[in-house]
């Protein structure tokens, strides 16, 4: 393996540590930083991704509050506790758990959020004021990666950056936060044509389809005189269970190979596991960009925290991790 490892989990930490001494600064001046959960039904992935979120509160000291409507909630309900959260002077950030039932009109209970305790940066208006490069909460994400390249000191600036997908949770705010740094970025997605060749220009390359290894390692820029292999940031989180799929994919990790074939399942990005070999420097799934969307979350709750509370007065800095922007 000759990619540097973008290690999530070395920077998870790093950020983790700077927000609980952020954390200690807002509590000397009265306040505490708090998070709101809504979940609904009882989705175990959903109930699972809920609690951590909530432990990752309590290890920095931060408030949180769980509510867990019943599955069958509806609109209304929902935008009354989302009001209600709005009105809380000690809540935040609000976080609405998806994916939400199929009666509940998702878009009209995530709009429902206030902007200013939006960090999920799903809201409307979260995603205006990153379109037009105001401060504001980013998706946590595209911001997770944006750290990751800036703490491994990847040079963003006159970069040429692919971002594969689209959505509007990884691949828009991704393309939009390189474009501020700016790099030169490209977008793809299902119906880009000749994708190899578009990708093998990329300095840096976001992946966020949620397709097992579909980059190539030969479509990755490999290094050449005076110039690294491209960066990946390989965002796909794809569970596979096919033993021929795996066998294919893990040809060259034969220690991955015996915990798949031990465990039944792997978690693959949407990088060809092969690329190790071909990139300059590469982000691991699991443990690169994985871990830091929590570490976001807890950043954009003490940004919400300080930027809603703490306005207008001196002390005012929006959070250690909030360079992403
Ligand atoms: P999504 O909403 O399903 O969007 C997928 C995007 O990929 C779409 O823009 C789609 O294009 C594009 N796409 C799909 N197949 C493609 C192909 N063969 N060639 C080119 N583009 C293709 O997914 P998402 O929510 O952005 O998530 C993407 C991946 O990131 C998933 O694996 C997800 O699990 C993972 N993820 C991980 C984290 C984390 O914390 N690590 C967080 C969020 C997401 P169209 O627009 O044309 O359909």
């Amino acid at each position: 393996m000759t990619a540097r490892i973008l290690d999530g989990i070395k920077i998870r930490d790093e950020i983790l540590a700077e927000l609980k001494e952020e954390v200690s600064r807002l509590a000397a001046e009265g306040v505490r930083p708090g998070l709101a959960a809504v979940l609904v039904g009882e989705n175990p992935a959903s109930q699972l991704y809920v609690k951590s979120k909530v432990a990752a509160c309590e290890q920095l000291g931060m408030a949180s509050w769980l509510h867990t409507p019943a599955a069958n909630a509806t609109t209304e309900y929902l935008l009354q506790l989302v009001d209600d959260l709005n009105r809380d002077d000690n809540v935040d950030g609000i976080l609405v758990q998806l994916p939400l039932p199929a009666q509940v009109d998702s878009k009209r209970v995530l709009e429902a959020v206030s902007p200013a305790k939006d960090v999920d940066g799903f809201h409307p208006v979260s995603m205006g004021r990153l379109v037009s490069n105001r401060p504001g909460l980013v998706a946590c994400t595209p911001a997770g990666c944006m750290e990751i390249l800036r703490r491994n000191n990847i040079p963003i600036e006159g970069a040429n950056a692919v971002v594969l997908g689209r959505s509007d949770i990884v691949g828009k705010p991704m393309a939009l936060l390189l474009l501020h740094g700016n790099a030169t970025v490209t977008i793809c997605h299902s119906k880009s044509r000749e994708l190899p060749e578009i990708i093998r220009r990329a300095d840096i390359l976001v992946a966020a389809i949620g397709r097992a290894g579909f980059v190539q390692a030969d479509w990755i820029k490999p290094a050449a005189a005076g110039r690294p292999g491209a960066s990946v940031i390989d965002v796909g989180t794809n569970r596979v269970s096919d033993p021929a799929e795996a066998e294919s994919l893990l040809r060259n990790f034969p220690q991955r190979l015996e915990k798949f074939r031990a465990k039944g399942n792997v978690l693959i990005g949407d990088v060809h596991p092969d690329a190790a070999n071909t990139a300059g420097a590469l982000s691991p799934v699991p443990g690169g960009v994985g871990p830091m969307t929590i570490t976001m979350l807890m950043s954009n709750t003490v940004k919400a925290a300080t930027l809603r509370r703490l306005a207008g007065k001196a002390s005012v800095k929006a959070g250690p991790a909030s360079a992403a922007r």
